[in-house]
């Protein structure tokens, strides 16, 4: 089985405190036959419009050191996550246009606006159920902001917010009750070309689930990716199986890789 893990972070996302080389070399240890490494480009600092500016030579020196290295062992591609673009779409093309060879971008969101002033969702979000579903409303906002954008390769972890609502602050939400929001994602998605990820979200519950995958599928979609989100090499290819099994169930057929920006579809 062809296993790839397409959201790793290396040291290079402030998030991150392991090297490309260590995350590479867990992906051989975890039996992976390619990775992409998904470091974070945050356009802007949270509570502030403030532009940040970006040294794309330093991961780009990193990538091409690990790639060789690797050779022979596991395939290696370099691709970005891009959060927060509804922020400020001129300055995300900006962005996008100065980077180089790559080959993956995921398009994501972290963050609220409105009262929460761009705070990320790791620090906001709700602990009781009533704000955490006006949480999620607004987050659906602006993941539709960005579908209907488009400039990337595929949403990240579309339920994002039940992440810190039911596994930090012990919530027991899902999004159900936005179904029409949620399609309405999707069909942008797909009309762009985009298309969505699995987060295998280091072992926890995937972002998003069977459900929302099935009506992706409904829906048309055909492009999924896979990936842990992983920090650090103890999680790099976690349920990366256990995913592929969940879209077999959801009626896939296939799952993508990506090459410069061109989507490569494996059999599941
Ligand atoms: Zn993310």
């Amino acid at each position: 089985m062809y296993l790839a893990d397409y959201h790793i972070h290396s040291d290079w996302s402030p998030d991150g405190q392991f090297s490309m080389e260590d995350m590479a070399e867990a992906a051989v240890r975890a039996g992976l036959s390619e990775i992409c490494f998904t470091d974070h480009i945050e356009l802007l600092a949270i509570h502030t419009a403030t532009r940040r500016t970006f040294d794309f030579s330093v991961p780009l020196e990193a990538y091409r050191r690990v790639r060789e290295k690797m050779k022979g062992r596991i395939t290696v591609r370099f691709g970005f996550e891009l959060g927060e673009a509804p922020r400020d779409f001129p300055y995300a093309e900006e962005v996008l246009r100065q980077l180089p060879e790559t080959d993956f971008i995921i398009g994501s969101e972290h963050q609220l606006e409105g009262i929460y002033e761009g705070d990320d969702l790791y620090f906001c979000a709700a602990h009781d159920p009533v704000t955490a579903r006006e949480q999620i409303l607004e987050y659906l906002e602006l993941v539709e902001k960005l579908a209907k954008w488009g400039k990337f390769s595929v949403l990240g972890h579309l339920t994002l917010p039940l992440r810190y609502m039911n596994e930090n602050n012990g919530l027991h939400m899902t999004f159900d009750g936005f179904e029409a929001e949620v399609e309405e994602v999707f069909r942008d998605l797909i009309s762009r070309g985009c298309g969505i990820e699995v987060n295998t979200n280091r072992g926890n519950d995937p972002l998003p689930g069977k459900k929302w995958l099935e009506l992706y599928r409904r829906c048309g979609g055909e492009i999924v990716t896979l990936g842990s989100d992983a920090h650090s090499p103890k999680y790099v290819g976690c349920c990366i199986r256990e995913g592929q099994e969940l879209l077999r169930a959801c009626g896939f057929t296939d799952f993508c890789t990506f090459e410069r920006m061109k989507p490569v579809f494996h059999r599941l």
